[in-house]
């Protein structure tokens, strides 16, 4: 369809970047993004799709559509260096579609396909895209690439520890050369942050990491930062309890991340875990899950090995003053297996269990809106999570009495 349309204003349109490598490699993509040679906006516009909204950025020519199963689609205007000449009057050549993806990270994410029905299906590969997939090699496009951009060197260990993949001789040069020549510590806590926290939401994060720490990364971005066991055993176990868990538990607001973050510095002195915070620039919410993560472990430790905090109920009251991502954490972390279980027990049932019975019942029952019926609720929860009240009519006989 988005062929046809651009077709009929005279435009071509291809998909490109990442989801042309995806589905040449069989892999599954969940972006979508399109490049028309015309101007996006205008081919926005003329899309009249029903169930379908259309966000429109006119300054940069680019946009989106939004489907109503949520599925995104970003359109963009092939252009040529569009930083370096913000300037410069917008032109439409037949070779912008090559400047456009010469702008691109590596050969195996700048290539094109055509969606325009007259050349529907043809693969674009100016630089060799092709070729580096069937040799699962990452390859930049010029020797100045990392210089440009050095959050590619993130983004490149990151997709090559995802495609397992390896970094091509001269690329894993230049990446050498832009480590120490110190461009990677330049970079803004903003844009550091977002890549890290790609690469830490990555389904596996482990191999990105550790391949980061082989190749000196760490070193240049967090100087004192200490990988050691414990690190490494965190992390594992952080992934294979997310894995676990995710299922049942949809609602770290998606600060897992934090919890890898944490792992990463768990065997760092405080004063590097300090910069860190400060150096990602983390918004306050952020450093709060941070520090209580790392702060607070010992205490959890303690509190949750013991004898004091035995019943479901007295382990979901602990757990729910902290974020979930928190607990995660000192689950992953501790070597306390008491501790380690309560808290997964926690994360996957304890936190979810509500009572048959909701407010809008007691008050049906006569009781009278307000703090009386959350007091009421929190105790049947309680013994929800004690498994003393079971059925609806165990709650309600509990109620009468
Ligand atoms: P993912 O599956 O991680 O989303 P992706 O390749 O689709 O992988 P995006 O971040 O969505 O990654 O970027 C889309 C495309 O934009 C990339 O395939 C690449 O062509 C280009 N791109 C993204 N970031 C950069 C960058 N820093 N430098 C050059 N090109 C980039």
């Amino acid at each position: 369809y988005l062929g046809k349309e651009a077709q009929s204003l005279g435009m071509k349109a291809y998909i490109v970047g990442g989801i042309v490598r995806d589905i040449m490699l069989g892999r599954e993509s969940l972006d979508l993004d399109v490049v028309v040679e015309g101007n996006a906006v205008d081919f926005l516009k003329s899309i009249n799709q029903e169930g379908c909204h259309i966000s429109l950025h006119e300054r940069y020519k680019t946009g989106s559509l939004i489907f109503s199963d949520g599925m995104k689609v970003d359109v963009a205007t092939a252009r040529r260096e569009f930083y370096e000449y913000p300037l410069a009057q917008p032109r439409v050549s037949s070779d912008s579609l090559k400047h456009d993806l010469y702008r691109r990270d590596f050969t195996i994410n700048a290539m094109a396909v055509s969606i325009t029905p007259d050349s529907w299906g043809t693969l674009i590969d100016y630089f060799g895209g092709r070729r580096d997939l069937n040799k699962k090699t990452l390859k930049v496009l010029h020797n100045l690439s990392f210089v440009e951009d050095p959050t590619r060197v993130i983004r490149g260990i990151r997709l090559e520890q995802r495609l397992n993949f390896h970094l091509e001789d001269n690329t894993l040069r230049l990446l050498h050369s832009c480590l120490k020549g110190g461009l990677l510590a330049r970079l803004s806590g903003y844009r550091l942050r977002s890549e890290l926290e790609l690469t830490m939401q990555e389904k596996a994060p482990f191999p990105a990491l550790k391949r980061m720490a082989e190749l000196g990364v760490w070193d240049i971005l967090f100087p004192g930062l200490r990988i050691g066991k414990t690190a490494v055993r965190t992390i594992r176990r952080l992934s294979a309890f997310l894995a676990r868990i995710s299922r049942d538990f949809p609602d770290f607001r998606g600060y897992e991340w934090l919890a890898f973050l944490a792992a990463l510095a768990i065997e760092s002195h405080e004063t590097v875990q300090f910069a860190i915070l400060d150096r990602l620039s983390l918004a306050p919410r952020e450093r709060d899950i941070m520090v209580q993560s790392l702060d607070g472990l010992r205490a959890a430790e303690q509190d949750l090995g013991g004898r004091t905090l035995v019943k479901n109920s007295e382990i979901y009251g602990y757990l729910r003053e902290i974020s979930p991502v928190t607990a995660l954490f000192w689950s992953a972390a501790t070597e306390r297996w008491r501790v380690r279980r309560r808290i997964l027990s926690y994360l996957t049932r304890l936190y979810r269990t509500k009572s048959h019975l909701t407010g809008r019942d007691l008050i049906e029952m006569g009781y009278r809106g307000g703090p009386q019926i959350g007091e009421i609720l929190s105790q049947l929860r309680d013994r929800c999570l004690n498994e003393e009240l079971t059925t609806l009519e165990e709650e309600v006989a509990w109620i009468k009495n």
